[in-house]
């Protein structure tokens, strides 16, 4: 919707990929030298003894700043609870989400990846008791991944909140839980419910199964989130790929889509960015979305999709104007081409 000074008025971004516990901890783990995932939770896993709610919390308070002045007023961030950490990283972005425009709500992310393992079941119900809002998780890196990810989503089912998973992460191709995870999610009545983050190794599969995989994901009523950052940043070392999952066929079997902004500055990934509209446009140079209607479909991905995955409604309420952006851009295609200046409206 234009204003009358031409500006596009768009409500704020939903988050749906933050990594608030751990922005701009390099000082506590160090920095990724090789760049790879493995490195970054060795590291990460490493310095849990470092992590306090007071070393942790300025990080989370620094990023919020940043997303604030993006233009972001609803971040979905994945915090690490359990074994040695507790819950210190929960309540160091506790303390950090204060700043008035933008909501925070917590998915609890185990640090280990064995989600069916009793211990897990315990800290997750701790983490829905302090609100979380989903099970989150990395399950293709367990012990048992189908044991893993059928664990995830009848504990969310049985919690009744939703279910935010870290999937196939990874250029292997044979590395594949998709499946997995729809018969889980279809098993424990969580359509509309669910989101795989990542979906790497989808990009890595001969086409017409993919394009197979990404319909029964439709189905499955399975949102995917893409982080181009990370995932251009990780992917595709060794073997070349861009480690983006395959957008465009995800588009045509009718997934809902979001585009997550996942590392800033930490452990994972040294790079970053707090803009939605830049991570759109990552997306759209690393994916070949460059037409004038893919560049469209993206501005409505990160901005009604985002909405979608975060629970948000989706369209502008012109009766909320503090949750309002105007974007310097006479269209949502211009506004991911140009990533332009945008300000927040206040009533
Ligand atoms: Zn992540």
């Amino acid at each position: 919707m234009p204003d009358l000074a031409g500006r596009l008025i768009v409500p704020t971004f939903a988050e749906p990929h933050a990594h608030l516990d751990r922005a701009f901890s390099s000082a506590i783990t160090g920095w990724n030298r090789s760049g790879s995932l493995d490195e970054a939770v060795e590291r990460f896993l490493g310095s849990v003894d470092r992590m306090t709610v007071e070393s942790l919390t300025p990080g989370g308070r620094r990023a919020l700043r940043l997303l604030y002045d993006a233009g972001v007023g609803h971040v979905r961030t994945h915090t690490a609870v359990g074994g040695p950490l507790g819950f210190r990283a929960w309540e160091a972005v506790e303390k950090a989400a204060t700043l008035p425009g933008v909501e925070v709500r917590q998915v609890a992310m185990p640090i280990s990846s064995n989600l069916d393992a009793r211990e897990i079941a315990a800290w997750l119900r701790e983490a829905a008791d302090r609100g979380a809002v989903a099970v989150g998780g990395a399950p293709w890196r367990a012990e048992d991944p189908v044991a893993a990810t059928r664990a995830a989503a009848l504990l969310a089912a049985e919690l009744g909140i939703g279910l935010d998973l870290h999937v196939d992460e990874t250029d292997d191709p044979a590395v594949d839980t998709l499946g997995v995870l729809v018969a889980a999610v279809t098993e424990a009545g969580l359509a509309g419910r669910a989101t795989a983050h990542h979906c790497c190794s989808l990009a890595r599969r001969p086409e017409r199964a993919a394009r197979a995989e990404a319909e029964a994901l439709a189905a499955a009523g399975v949102a995917v989130v893409v982080c181009p950052v990370s995932n251009l940043c990780l992917q595709g070392r060794a073997c070349g790929a861009r480690g983006l999952a395959p957008i465009r066929w995800l588009r045509d079997a009718g997934v809902l889509i979001g585009i997550g902004l996942d590392n800033i500055r930490d452990v994972v990934v040294s790079v970053g960015t707090a803009d939605p509209l830049r991570a759109a446009w990552l997306v759209a140079v690393a994916g070949h979305l460059t037409g004038e209607d893919d560049l469209e479909w993206l501005g409505r991905t990160v901005t009604g999709g985002n909405r979608r995955i975060c629970n948000l409604p989706e369209d502008v309420d012109e009766g909320a104007i503090d949750d309002l952006l105007a974007i310097e851009a006479a269209s949502l295609a211009e506004a991911v081409a140009l990533v332009p200046p945008r300000q927040r409206l206040v009533g």
